[in-house]
């Protein structure tokens, strides 16, 4: 048998797996995403039945086997074991994880995205900037740490300034995953239309974002980790930012979140005005 391995990570998700064992998703620093087997963690008496759940975080010792891993032992770094205390807090952490697996692979650095989950989690615990917020929030540093939104203050084909003195804000096309001046939208309106009648496809529209809300993006992308969820946002930026993140999720053909769907539900339970 290989020798084990020590990798800091957190446990995405958590299936059960033959009789008593469960098969984990973690995302570690070291080697990304990666799938182990926890033998014996069903059985109520074994000491790895509390760590294999989700929301634990710590170094995890692990055999590697042929393209999955088998759990050796533990040791506790942060557990958010108060995440699972709040029915809210749990489904919009299950979102986080379940985001966060869909966008990591094995074998990539994981620390940004453990990081990212990490301040997340304490912001849902702390309660600001409100649940809804955080999420929007979360979703678009995810989007910029893979690859997306790159530059929200200048426009993506001309390099024009969006924000700052004379800046006039954007729009943000769904079929081009980018942010543009006013002039580059409408000519690449003109193109998406021409495209349309040619090839066919759902028409997407276009959204306006003011310089204030496209300020705010910028600082959501860039801003240092440990301050993301600190500033007083403006709740009209972050509702237009939802805006955003809705169009982006749908334009990137992923595909269902099975934690969406009980976020919507549970939206739906909950009182007016809450
Ligand atoms: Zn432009």
């Amino acid at each position: 048998m290989s020798e084990a391995v020590e990798v800091k990570g957190m446990v995405l998700s958590a299936l059960p797996y033959r009789e008593y064992d469960k098969r984990i998703t973690l995302l570690t620093c070291e080697r990304g995403k990666i799938t182990v087997f926890a033998n014996g963690a069903r059985k109520p008496s074994s000491q790895m039945a509390a760590v294999t759940q989700p929301f634990v975080m710590g170094t995890f010792s692990v055999y590697p086997g042929r393209g999955t891993y088998n759990l050796k032992g533990f040791t506790p770094g942060q557990y958010f074991e108060e995440m699972s205390r709040d029915i809210e807090n749990t489904v919009y952490g299950s979102y986080f994880l379940e985001l966060a697996s869909y966008y990591t692979k094995e074998n990539e650095d994981g620390t940004q995205t453990l990081n990212l989950l990490y301040v997340t989690f304490r912001a849902l615990l702390r309660g600001t900037p409100g649940r809804d917020g955080i999420r929007r929030i979360f979703e678009l540093r995810m989007a910029y740490e893979n690859g997306f939104f790159p530059g929200t203050t200048i426009c993506s084909a001309c390099g024009k300034a969006l924000t700052g003195p004379g800046g006039e804000g954007g729009y943000f096309l769904p079929w081009e995953h980018g942010i543009y001046c006013r002039s580059c939208m409408e000519r690449r309106k003109e193109e998406y239309k021409l495209h349309l009648k040619e090839q066919g496809g759902v028409h997407k529209r276009e959204i306006e974002l003011s310089p204030a809300v496209l300020s705010a993006m910028d600082y959501i992308v860039r801003g240092n980790l440990k301050d993301l969820y600190y500033p007083e946002y403006d709740p009209a930026a972050l509702e237009k930012i939802g805006e955003v993140m809705e169009v982006f999720r749908e334009s990137l053909g992923k595909t269902h979140f099975r934690s969406l769907d009980v976020l919507d539900q549970l939206k739906e339970l909950s009182l007016p005005g809450r």
